[in-house]
């Protein structure tokens, strides 16, 4: 029986909040704070609504430590989930060092004005949890989040080495709009726009961005083009899991998406420099964004599945093999059980439960700050099945990719 905290009331906040709810014997007080309190509010109307329990709404600006500091001691939660943007993860580190509760967040940090993805300076605070007795558990959406999960299930049930890994992640659905992103827009385009880079023999390989692509075939979807991308979840897995010589991560992306984005780009509408309108100054991309759906808002109408997995090869007992570990979600039926769409979904579910986890399970109580793939992955695992992301798995099938002897 614990409080929770969850910071950020978007697509994925939305969800964190629902599934939390629908678990109250571990989570039992639970509030949900952001920076626009209407959208808290409206969630714990649809929680009250669909699962009959109340939750806790209020305003919070996560940029202002102070502020979060003192909603933390008036609610006095046992952590917090942070579903906020990338902006805030160190300020919310640094609310929950200083009123002494653990911290769990779905993507590393990112400065506002660089567009640059690394854990540098979260994986800073290990000795300040540590010391603190405290753990912070970083990434746990589901890319990054599961698809760490999953290469530490294979490397330590399948594999005596793992040396090839290829995430796949496609979204084959349709939400009727010409042009929207299932994550913020902000983040999503700052991540795409970049150039692509995969880890290869001990260092790493840049590319342009979208540069490498080809059509891979997803399990009851079909074979869509993927495009190679750099993803942050392949830092900490090829420093935690050296024996890798090859890391990608692999993306789809339909053409009308690929061409609307390469216009905007070529237009200046993605530059994160600001720019001076009419007196005023503005970021391109921060405006793009108020233009785009929210994407809390494309659920209703949104149909088809998403797929998202690891497919690895390594060696066991001496001999080759392959395996493929994978979910499918299902946009219309998630947004039947909590009013969000997959993509949303399929973040925040691994949120809640990397949060019950550490609530409830020894194995997943560290001080000191974690990454996903660090920890012990089988109860993670039953719990994706428990909570509705089941997961299946193939050995030794003939995997897409090529691989260099
Ligand atoms: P949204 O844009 O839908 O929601 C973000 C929410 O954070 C909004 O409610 C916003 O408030 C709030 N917020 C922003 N700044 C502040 C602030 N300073 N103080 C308080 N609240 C703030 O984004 P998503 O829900 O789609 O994404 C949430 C997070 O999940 C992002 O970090 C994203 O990168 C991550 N993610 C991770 C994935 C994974 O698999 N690991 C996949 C998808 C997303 P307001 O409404 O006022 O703007």
């Amino acid at each position: 029986m614990s409080k929770v905290l969850i910071i950020g009331a978007g697509g994925v906040g939305s969800v964190v909040a629902h599934k939390c709810a629908m678990n109250s014997q571990v989570f039992s007080e639970i509030m949900l704070a952001s920076r626009t309190k209407s959208k808290c509010d409206k969630i714990a109307a649809e929680i009250k609504e669909m699962h009959g329990v109340e939750i806790k709404t209020a305003q919070v600006d996560a940029d202002i430590v102070a502020e979060t500091v003192i909603l933390i001691k008036q609610f006095q939660p046992k952590m917090l989930i942070n579903v906020a943007l990338p902006y805030q993860d160190l300020t919310l580190m640094e609310a929950c060092l200083a009123t002494g509760i653990h911290y769990l967040d779905t993507a590393n940090y990112e400065p506002k004005d660089v567009a640059k993805f690394e854990y540098s300076w979260q994986w800073a605070y290990q000795e300040r949890f540590k010391q603190a007795g405290l753990m912070a558990l970083l990434g746990c959406g589901f890319d990054p989040g599961v698809t760490q999960v999953f290469t530490a299930y294979a490397n330590k049930h399948h594999f005596d080495e793992m040396h090839y890994l290829d995430i796949i992640d496609c979204n084959a659905g349709d939400h009727g709009k010409a042009f929207a992103t299932n994550f913020n827009p902000e983040i999503n385009i700052r991540e795409i726009t970049q150039p692509g880079r995969y880890w290869e023999n001990g260092e790493w390989v840049e590319i342009p961005a979208m540069s490498i692509h080809k059509p891979i075939d997803y399990p009851g979807i079909g074979p869509k083009e993927s495009y190679v991308l750099y993803h942050e979840e392949l830092e900490s897995l090829v420093k935690h899991f050296p024996t890798l010589k090859r890391a990608r991560f692999w993306m789809t992306f339909g053409q009308a998406y690929i061409t609307h984005l390469n216009v905007l780009e070529n237009v200046g509408m993605t530059s994160i420099k600001p720019i001076n309108f009419k007196g005023v100054e503005i970021v391109p991309l921060e405006f793009l964004k108020a233009l785009l759906p929210a994407p809390d808002t494309l659920g209703e109408n949104y149909s088809g599945q998403t797929s998202i997995g690891c497919q690895i090869k390594g060696i066991q007992n001496g001999e080759e093999k392959t395996y493929y570990v994978w979910n499918n979600c299902d946009h219309a039926e998630t947004y039947r059980e909590v009013r969000g769409q997959a993509v949303s979904y399929t973040t925040g579910v691994p949120a809640m439960i990397g949060a019950m986890l550490m609530l409830t399970n020894e194995d997943w109580m560290k001080p000191g700050v974690w990454n996903c793939e660090q920890l012990n992955p089988d109860p993670f695992m039953e719990k994706l099945n428990e909570h509705g992301l089941p997961w299946q798995e193939r050995v030794n099938v003939e995997l897409p990719h090529e691989y260099p002897n």
